[in-house]
């Protein structure tokens, strides 16, 4: 009776064993500073005055129900990338956990956007045979002014790293919805496309 959740590798089974089910785990990467927790915040609907469906989990774990065509989809976010305090079994951990990955630069800070490229080298290197499912986010699209990395960077970059390809903005709420549902269709392609 109680084997399935127990007969789980993971550690933590509870989730794990919801993961074959609508349930996705999405862990937030990048430099300190870029806009993660701003992000998350969005996600977890902080600034939502209305109708908040989002359980916090935990002090950087949000979860949320979505409905993304026609289906709904559980987003388990992860935003414990920066979790100095932890230390840096943390960083490892977040790299063997995610169904998916969000890594995040600023759009005014080249060298975030560097060490985004050198996060997607680390993390194919942590998940070797596995296809995951990855969106690059170029964040702070509102700050024009200060652009240093071109929308056009962002894509070739995306295509080299074979991943997609998102600016955001986290300060004016620009495309964030469409960030989460975008890797939902991203996990959901890869599900799909293992049914065949
Ligand atoms: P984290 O370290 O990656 O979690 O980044 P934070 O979410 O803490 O954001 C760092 C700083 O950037 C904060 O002062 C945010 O208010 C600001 N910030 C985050 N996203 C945006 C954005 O889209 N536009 C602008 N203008 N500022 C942002
Ligand atoms: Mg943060």
């Amino acid at each position: 009776y109680y084997r399935r959740s127990w007969s789980s590798e993971s550690s933590d089974s509870v989730i794990s064993s919801e993961s074959s089910s609508n349930c996705y785990r999405v862990v937030l990467i990048g430099e300190h500073g870029v806009g993660k927790s701003s992000l998350a915040n969005i996600f977890a609907g902080v600034h939502d005055s209305i109708d908040s469906d989002c359980e916090v989990l935990g002090e950087d774990t949000y979860e949320r129900t979505l409905m993304v065509d026609g289906e709904s989809a559980t987003i388990i976010l992860l935003d414990m990338w920066d979790n100095k305090r932890e230390g840096e079994w943390i960083r490892e951990h977040c790299m063997q956990v995610g169904d998916a990955y969000l890594i995040v630069y600023s759009i005014t800070d080249r060298a975030s956007f560097e060490k985004a490229s050198e996060l997607r080298i680390q993390l194919r290197r942590a998940r070797q045979k596995e296809d995951i499912p990855i969106i690059l986010v170029g964040n702070k699209s509102d700050l024009v002014r200060c652009r240093e990395v071109s929308v056009a960077e962002g894509r070739a970059c995306a295509v080299v790293f074979d991943c997609k390809f998102i600016e955001t903005s986290a300060a004016v709420q620009h495309n964030v919805k469409e960030l989460f549902e975008g890797i939902v269709r991203q996990v959901r392609l890869r599900r799909d496309s293992k049914e065949k």
